[in-house]
This record gives C-alpha cells, sequence and structure tokens, in this order.
C-alpha cells in the first residue's frame, strides 16, 4: 500500500524517485525482452539534465514480433471473444490498479518530461484511470443492428473489431495520450501494439504490465520503444496492421498518411497539432476569471499542450485591462519550480532541444516586431535545467510566426480584434482548428461564434472543461478523428453486414 499522496511532500518525492526501481526492456506478449538489437537510448530527467534510464531501442524487428504477439492473441480470440462482462472486470480491474499505483506512474512521468509532480497525479492520472473505467463501462452497450429487411430474409450489422491496433504516442501527456488510443480499442476487443514518445518512454512499460497483473491475456497489450524513424516507422507500415491511432505533430501525421498508402491501406486515426484562439469580447462580466483561465489555457504543462489557447484574441476595448491582469496575475501563479516539489506550477520543458527551439521562436517574435510584456528568456537558475520563462507578447499580428506556428512552450500573444467577425476572421486565419474558447455574456454573439469558429472543440466562458462524452479532436490539420466519447469507440470497430435468406 502506498502512502497517502497528501502526505507526499517534496522531501518524500525525492526520496521516492531515488529509490524508484525504472524498467526499461520492451514489453512484448506478456513479458519484458530486450531489443533485438540490444541497443538502448537514454532518457533524460528534464529538470536536471541527469539520466534517467537506459531504454530499450525497438526497431522494426522488434515491432514485428510484437505485432505477430497481437495478431496471434487476436486470432485466437482470447480478448476479442471473451465475454464482455469478463472484458469489462479486467478493464475495471486495470483502472482500480493504475489508482493504486497512480504515485508511481505519476512519479515516473514527472521525470520523465519534467511536468509538475500535482499536475501528473491531479490531472494526469485521475484521467488515465476515468478513461479506462469510460470505456469498459462502454463494452456491452456497443449494439448491432437488425434491420427491416424483406420477410424471407434476416439482415445484421454487427460491430467488430478491427484486429490489430498501432498506437502512437506522444510525450506531452505520456501516459493520458497513450490510454486515450489504447482503453478505446482495447474494449472494442481490438489487440494493441503502442510506440511511445522516445522522449517519454516509462510510464507506458509499467501500465502494461499491470494490465498483466490484473488478467489482461499476453500479447493484448505490448509496448515497444524507440525512436519515431525506426519503430514508429515500422509500425505504420506494417501490413498486419489494421489502424494506425497516432498523436503527435502535424508534420508527422501526414507522413503516417503516407505510410498507410505505401502499405495495406490500414485506417489512419490523427490527432495533431494547434495554434487555439482564446477570444475575449468586451462584454466579458468577470475580466479577472477570464484571465485566471486564459494563462492557465496557455501556461498549464508549461504550454505543451496540443490545443494550447496560444492566440489571446482580445477585444480592443478591453486589451489593455486584459494584458495588465494578465501579466499580474499569471505571474503570481506561474513561477519555474522543481517539478517534484508538490507546489511547483511550471516545470521545464521537456528537452533542452526543445527549450532552444522555443527560445528560437521567442526572438523571432520580436525580430518581427512584437512587444515582450514579461519572460522571454530562458530560466537562468534552474540551468541545466530546461527551463523557459512565462512569456507574453503583445502587439502580435496573425501573419507573425508567433501567431502561425505551434511553439508548445509557456508563450502567448495577444491579438486586438475590433469586433465579432474581425474575432472569427482572425480565429479561422490558421491551417490549425483544434480548439477556441469565447468569452462573451451574450448568447447570441457566442452561438454565431461557436457556428462560424473552424475548430473541433470550442469552450464558451471557460477553457479546458470538459468530461468523457466529449469528442476531442481537431479540425482542419489538427488531425482527422477524436479521441474520447463514444465516437472514439466507433473508430476501433468496422461494420460486418450478414444477410440470411431465411426461404
Ligand atoms: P512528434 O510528431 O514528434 O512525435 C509523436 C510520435 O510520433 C512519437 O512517438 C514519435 O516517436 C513518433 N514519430 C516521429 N516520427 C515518426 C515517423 N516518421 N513515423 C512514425 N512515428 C514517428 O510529436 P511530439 O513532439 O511527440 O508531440 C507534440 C505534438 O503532438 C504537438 O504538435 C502537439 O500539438 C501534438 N499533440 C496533439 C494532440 C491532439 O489530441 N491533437 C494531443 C497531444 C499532442
Amino acid at each position: 500500500m502506498q502512502e497517502s499522496s497528501d502526505k507526499l511532500q517534496h522531501r518524500d518525492w525525492l526520496r521516492r524517485s531515488e529509490s524508484l526501481n525504472i524498467e526499461g526492456r520492451l514489453f512484448i506478449n506478456g513479458s519484458y525482452v530486450e531489443a533485438k538489437s540490444g541497443a538502448r537510448f537514454e532518457s533524460l530527467n528534464p529538470a536536471t539534465g541527469e539520466v534517467l534510464a537506459a531504454v530499450a531501442r525497438g526497431g522494426a524487428a522488434d515491432i514485428d514480433l510484437a505485432v505477430a504477439s497481437a495478431k496471434e492473441a487476436w486470432r485466437d480470440g482470447r480478448w476479442r471473444f471473451m465475454a464482455p462482462r469478463d472484458r469489462m472486470n479486467v478493464l475495471f480491474r486495470f483502472a482500480d490498479l493504475i489508482e493504486q499505483r497512480s504515485e508511481d506512474l505519476a512519479l515516473l512521468d514527472t521525470l520523465d518530461m519534467g511536468k509538475p509532480i500535482t499536475d501528473s497525479l491531479t490531472i494526469d492520472l485521475p484521467e488515465v484511470i476515468v478513461t479506462f473505467r469510460y470505456f469498459a463501462e462502454c463494452i456491452d452497450k456497443l449494439e448491432g443492428l437488425v434491420t427491416n429487411s424483406e420477410t424471407n430474409a434476416l439482415h445484421m450489422i454487427m460491430k467488430e473489431p478491427l484486429g490489430v491496433v498501432g498506437a502512437i504516442s506522444p510525450w506531452n501527456y505520456p501516459l493520458l495520450m497513450a490510454v486515450w488510443k489504447v482503453a478505446p480499442a482495447l474494449a472494442a476487443g481490438n489487440c494493441v501494439v503502442l510506440k511511445p514518445s522516445e522522449k517519454a518512454p516509462l510510464s507506458c512499460l509499467l501500465l502494461a504490465e499491470l494490465f498483466m497483473e490484473v488478467g489482461g491475456p499476453a500479447g493484448v497489450f505490448n509496448v515497444v520503444n524507440g525512436f519515431g524513424d525506426e519503430a514508429g516507422k515500422a509500425l505504420a507500415l506494417h501490413p498486419d496492421v489494421a489502424k494506425i491511432t497516432f498523436t503527435g505533430s502535424t508534420e508527422v501525421g501526414k507522413q503516417i498518411m503516407i505510410y498507410a498508402g505505401q502499405s495495406n491501406m490500414k485506417r489512419v486515426a490523427l490527432e495533431t497539432g494547434g495554434k487555439s484562439p482564446q477570444i475575449f469580447m468586451a462584454d466579458i462580466d468577470d475580466l479577472d476569471q477570464a484571465v485566471d483561465y486564459a494563462f492557465a489555457g496557455i501556461f498549464d504543462n508549461a504550454g505543451q499542450v496540443c490545443n494550447a489557447g496560444s492566440r489571446l484574441l482580445v477585444h480592443q476595448n478591453i486589451h489593455d485591462a486584459f494584458v495588465e491582469s494578465f501579466a499580474k496575475r499569471s505571474q503570481a501563479v506561474y513561477q519555474p519550480g522543481d517539478p517534484l516539489d508538490p507546489d511547483t506550477t511550471l516545470g521545464p520543458v521537456v528537452t533542452k532541444e526543445h527549450q532552444q527551439n522555443i527560445l528560437r521562436k521567442i526572438a523571432l517574435g520580436r525580430e518581427e516586431g512584437a512587444k515582450i510584456v514579461f519572460g522571454g528568456g530562458a530560466a537562468e537558475t534552474f540551468e541545466p535545467g530546461a527551463y523557459v520563462k512565462p512569456t507574453l507578447f503583445s502587439g502580435v499580428e496573425n501573419h507573425m510566426t508567433l501567431a502561425r506556428e505551434e511553439i508548445f512552450g509557456p508563450v502567448a500573444s495577444v491579438i486586438p480584434v475590433k469586433d465579432e467577425q474581425g474575432a472569427i476572421d482572425i480565429a479561422n486565419d490558421s491551417p490549425y482548428g483544434l480548439a477556441a474558447s469565447v468569452w462573451t455574456k451574450d448568447l447570441k454573439t457566442a452561438m454565431r461564434m461557436v457556428k462560424n469558429i473552424e475548430a473541433g472543440v470550442i469552450w464558451v466562458n471557460c477553457f479546458g472543461d470538459g468530461d468523457m462524452t466529449q469528442p476531442f479532436g481537431g479540425y482542419k490539420q489538427s488531425g482527422n478523428s477524436r479521441d474520447k466519447s463514444m465516437e472514439s469507440l466507433l473508430g476501433y470497430t468496422q461494420s460486418k453486414s450478414a444477410w440470411f435468406k431465411l426461404e
């Protein structure tokens, strides 16, 4: 039994991190195995720059092995033909065990990619658990249909799983983004090969081990770590993979579509990048409340969020008050700190290389004429950690790099807008369309904006709120699919029509 998390202090987390037993091998067919090549790569802790673990570097041969074991499990029906309530019970027990092991899983994600431990523990892990419970609950509600056909025939339409699902996940929510794929895929009866990000490869290994502990059959859930252009590419090209479900950058997402076309025309589900607008109209009731949502929407997880509200479209009548309140209130909340300190709200970004990318974009913002209101550099006191200070730019125009490219760091840009139509035009002037928010007290304005903004998720008078019933995914180059919700579950099924001639 673990100590209760509300008692764990900074020193307790430090102690735990020193004694943590980290597994780095691949997880294939129910056991840990080395990569066939014997190669390993280093996973670094971005808060300190120290080596955290040496992780097996899976390649095409390991993907072949994992897909073969998933295919075998698929063929003999050990999972898809399990009685629905039995499959549900495995996933419920899985969710319970994840809950019991929350602190270990949270600690792995925090050490691996720098997320504050309080966020791992109170945001990521509860969402992981509810994702498994939600999709487990759906299992025996997946119904087919008998159609109204001619009297001498019986026509049934059944929902069947696809087979072997390949999942490729990013590092920003290492466990949660993987689970948004793995949970519905398993619930629908598929077998899964997961390739986590090489920048945060650890927690998913423990996840696969826990699946076996609760009675999950071998071969049904496999984890192969490795690099994108090695293990990831091999999975996306594999002829025995029926669907590839991907979360990551738009650039790699496009490549995944090519791999599918080059191989077996497997189904492709993409959840990719974003440049979400947060729109603040002049009639907001409570500016401070809106500002609190605004900065959480860009500084949470150090801005490494696909739907990060990085473009602040603020009505010109409230612009100055908004910027002043944002600067004052956000700096009181978000300051760099040790991610293992439960009071920390802003950890490092994922790697030194990513820190340098963000700093380059900040420098470009200055060169293009935007003005830094606060922040704008590395947090030197935390060197060699990969920290970036929370940063606000004003005077941004929508054609500038700051407004067009996904920075994936704690960098917000304020763009003044004249009116509703101006806000809609700027919001839609982006290759992305993942999410948006609208702040107004006028329901008619809100509804017009909801209808006219090209985004898969729109929040009105909030940002980031939601639950498992909410389909999550993008318009345009933010993706072609949805995570969470029944819609996601159905994406891991296919329809079979069975026509019985009765006479
Ligand atoms: P990334 O595209 O670099 O990597 C994502 C995954 O793809 C990793 O596992 C990586 O190893 C793998 N990969 C890389 N090259 C590959 C290749 N050639 N073939 C197959 N696999 C390959 O993205 P990232 O840096 O890990 O994550 C950040 C990106 O993810 C951002 O663009 C962010 O917006 C996006 N994201 C989107 C959502 C969403 O729901 N839309 C959620 C989280 C993150």
